[in-house]
């Protein structure tokens, strides 16, 4: 094999624990006033973007974050008119609500509008145009603000924030005070989706946190998880609540609700990734029992991931 230089990114899950990528070149990088962004091209997983050191998505598996974290709740909603986004902002959490063609309106709430600009340029495949949607309405805000000013009510809401690293704008969105607000935005048949963090069998105090954190405000909370190749581990999620009907649906009625409300082949979600999304391993379901804690306003959780470093980067 030809030898050819190489750039690498270093990203450091913990001291120890160490993801290595070859990347071709950056294609933006900035201080931005809430978020530090860089863009990638990876030889492995194409385009990345990357927010205060922490990996986001990745242009060749992305769909399988994003259906994962979209697909359930719109699917097992009796029927979805109105969401609400907030964070998301490469678009593609848009792009995969907006392939339900019940959709009426989808508002996506986002801090940082240099995530967004950066994201319309350097990563069409994956809004795909999603911003332009005459349904989309894009609000430049603090998504816990909008939520405490707004009165609309949601059938779904999807937080994809980024997780709560130092100094990230995301902090006061993994609280039981937040979930109370935005469990009195939801609809009679209301769910919401929250992007949970990485999961391993070192650290998931995230993903456990918010599982229980949620449990507070809801009477139903369904933790799942998938494995990311990009992130090179598992991803949670976590499903909430109030009416249990919802999750009532069999095999055949999410590939029916797929195959009439869905304007697009999904590439991940299905009825049987559904089973493997919601059936979590052993020593994770007693993790889950054993730890118990409750993530409030007055002790946000911050994650001190040491996350991306390279010399050229
Ligand atoms: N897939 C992601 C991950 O791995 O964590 C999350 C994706 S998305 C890029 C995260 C977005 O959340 C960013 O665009 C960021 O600007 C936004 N965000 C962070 N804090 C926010 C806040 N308080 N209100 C609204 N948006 C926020």
């Amino acid at each position: 094999m030809e030898k050819i230089p190489i750039n690498w990114i270093d990203d450091y899950f913990s001291e120890y624990e160490l993801h290595k990528l070859a990347f071709k070149s950056v294609l933006y990088q900035s201080e931005s006033k809430h978020q530090k962004i860089i863009i990638v091209d990876t030889h492995s997983f194409g385009k990345c973007l990357i927010l205060d050191n922490e990996f986001q998505s990745a242009e060749a598996d992305e769909y399988i974050y994003h259906e994962s974290l979209v697909q359930p709740s719109l699917i097992m909603h009796p029927e979805v008119q109105n969401v609400l986004i907030i964070g998301g902002g490469e678009g593609a959490t848009l792009r995969e609500t907006l392939r339900h063609q019940s959709i009426k309106k989808a508002v996506m709430v986002d801090i940082n509008d240099e995530v967004i600009s950066c994201a319309k340029k350097h990563l069409p495949s994956f809004h795909e145009g999603a911003f332009d949607d005459e349904r989309t309405a894009l609000v430049i805000e603090d998504g816990r603000k909008y939520l405490e000013k707004t009165d609309q009510q949601f059938d779904v809401i999807i937080i994809d924030v980024n997780d709560p690293v130092d100094g990230s704008p995301s902090a006061m969105l993994f609280t039981e005070e937040f979930y109370h607000i935005a469990a009195g935005r939801l609809k009679k048949d209301g769910i919401v989706v929250v992007q949970s963090g990485a999961v391993s069998i070192t650290d998931n105090d995230l993903f456990s946190g918010i599982f229980h954190t949620l449990n507070e405000v809801f009477p139903h909370v369904f933790p799942y998880i998938t494995y990311i190749p990009s992130y090179a581990c598992l991803w949670g999620f976590t499903l909430a609540t109030y009416n249990l009907g919802n999750l009532d649906i069999t095999d055949e009625e999410i590939d029916s609700r797929i195959e009439k409300r869905v304007n697009f082949t999904l590439r991940y979600y299905d009825s049987i990734t559904h089973h493997s999304l919601f059936n979590l391993p052993k020593y994770l379901r007693e993790e889950l029992k054993n730890s118990k804690h409750i993530i409030r306003d007055n002790e946000p959780l911050i994650k001190h991931y040491p996350g991306v470093s390279s010399g050229e980067i």
